[in-house]
């Protein structure tokens, strides 16, 4: 029999917490697995694909990802897919036409080694993090269609007519959200450039003179090449330019483009370091990704019942390389808001008497998580922002090299402060400040 008590506007309820979780994406497989560790929860994971599912190639996982995964897994999972090469993970920057490097993004040095940053690749990435989720959690090949709160719950509906009642919906149901959509209609856009991944056999380059031992990207203005060894003996090549909407229509997610679209690759980047060109020529074929965005969501969470994590509350289309990272913090703080919003039932002299289950506070917990959040991921926002007008500064100076090259140095950002966020020093940062944000509602 489910209770529920009503206090001051609070509502705590004196039975197992129903957590839905939508997605099991990256970031919704790395929920699952956070808020699987708190007492008295049933978590429920589901996923409209018939199975694990993950497209793209590779994945670079930041320091600040990499602590949080350490929390919820061993890391030694991680570590061993994690390919850091020659820099210890510093991805060389180099320019497009002669390769030399022309800036450097280190880790910062106090960080330990094992939480610099790294390369690596989705399938295995997906397949640690769903190894760790407890067994029956998620259900495959359940679409959901719909969403409706009442005082009950969170009605989850499928498309099979069918739904399921949580006290909390965890939206991770990626840049297509239909549960965000639902709250901010504002269309999916296409944002101007394809990303071309692929991912191939390192035995295939090994013959190549000078390939960097080492994670690189080529830059040229709004064009990027990236290559890299990324461990398990796999070798990862991505790639993202403009292409007119008019062409990026005929692609769609994860559309393998064969030979022609290979071709194409290769007579755009003729002029780049040759070193590139020599890579794509031992390729058969590359997949293409016409990167669409969304407005980021300015408020993570809805009625007390429905947070946002991942790219359903802020594509990032790759940018900084850092979405999943991203993803595992808002992960990890939705843990520890509900992890701090749980009376345990010896405490509570209400219901010790009535009942052994916890009890949250939702709301609270929502509310905590919010403010973990959203200061940090308005700033992110903000810095793409900064940066579109240094990428304007520096391409006014595309016909002299030198002075490109000063004014790339001059406006070349590291981003520590984004890489290398501290999630739980945020999360406990909020909670000290409670009183003060909480007063201004
Ligand atoms: C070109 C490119 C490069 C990138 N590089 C990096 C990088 O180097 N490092 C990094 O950290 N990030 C990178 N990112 C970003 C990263 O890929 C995303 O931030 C991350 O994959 C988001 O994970 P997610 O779980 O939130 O969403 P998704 O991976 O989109 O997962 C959403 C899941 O929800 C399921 N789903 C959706 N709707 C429903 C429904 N109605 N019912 C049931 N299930 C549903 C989907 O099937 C899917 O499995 C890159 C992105 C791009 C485009």
């Amino acid at each position: 029999m489910s209770r529920e008590n009503l206090s001051k506007g609070t509502k705590k309820v004196s039975r197992p917490l129903r957590v839905g979780i939508l997605g099991a994406g990256l970031v919704g497989a790395t929920a699952a697995i956070a808020l699987s560790r708190l007492q008295d929860v049933k978590v429920t994971v589901f996923e409209r694909s018939p199975g694990p599912r993950i497209a793209g190639a590779w994945i670079s996982l930041q320091v600040s990802g990499l602590i949080i995964l350490d929390k919820l897994l061993e890391l030694e999972q991680i570590q061993r897919i994690l390919y850091r090469g020659d820099n210890n993970g510093t991805y060389m920057v180099r320019h497009w036409r002669t390769g030399e490097v022309i800036a450097i993004t280190p880790s910062s040095a106090h960080i330990a080694d094992k939480f610099k940053q790294g390369r690596t690749h989705r399938v295995p990435l997906l397949d640690v993090l769903l190894s760790n989720v407890p067994r029956g959690a998620i259900q495959y090949s359940r679409n959901a269609v719909g969403h409706q709160v009442t005082e009950d719950g969170v009605h989850l509906i499928f498309d099979d007519s069918s739904s399921e009642t949580f006290d909390l919906l965890v939206a991770a149901d990626g840049l297509y959200s239909k549960i965000r959509r639902t709250y901010l209609p504002e269309e999916v856009r296409y944002r101007g450039s394809v990303a071309y991944r692929k991912v191939f056999p390192e035995s295939q380059v090994l013959h190549i003179k000078g390939l960097p031992n080492d994670s690189s990207s080529w830059r040229k203005d709004g064009e990027v090449m990236f290559l890299s060894r990324l461990g398990l003996g796999q070798y990862g090549m991505v790639t993202i330019f403009k292409e007119t909407p008019e062409f990026a229509a005929t692609l769609y997610w994860a559309k393998n483009t064969g030979s022609e679209g290979l071709s194409r690759l290769r007579e755009r980047f003729a002029s780049w370091d040759p070193i590139i060109g020599q890579v794509l020529d031992t390729m058969q074929d590359v997949d293409a990704y016409p990167l669409d965005s969304a407005p980021w969501m300015k408020q993570l969470v809805r009625h007390d019942r429905i947070a946002f994590i991942g790219d359903a509350a802020h594509p990032t289309a790759g940018a900084y390389g850092a979405g999943a990272t991203m993803g595992f913090g808002d992960a990890w703080a939705l843990f520890r808001s509900l992890q701090e919003s749980n009376t345990p039932p010896s405490s509570n002299p209400v219901t010790s008497s009535q009942t052994s289950q916890s009890l949250y506070d939702v709301p609270r917990a929502l509310r905590l998580y919010n403010e973990t959040r959203y200061h940090f991921l308005g700033r992110v926002e903000q810095q793409m922002q900064l940066d579109g007008l240094d990428a304007a500064y520096i391409s006014e100076a595309a016909h002299d090299k030198a002075e490109w090259i000063r004014r790339f140095q001059e406006r070349h950002k590291n981003n520590t402060w984004l890489m290398e966020h501290d999630v739980e020093a945020e999360f406990v940062k909020t909670l000290a400040s409670e009183p003060l944000w909480a007063a201004k509602g």
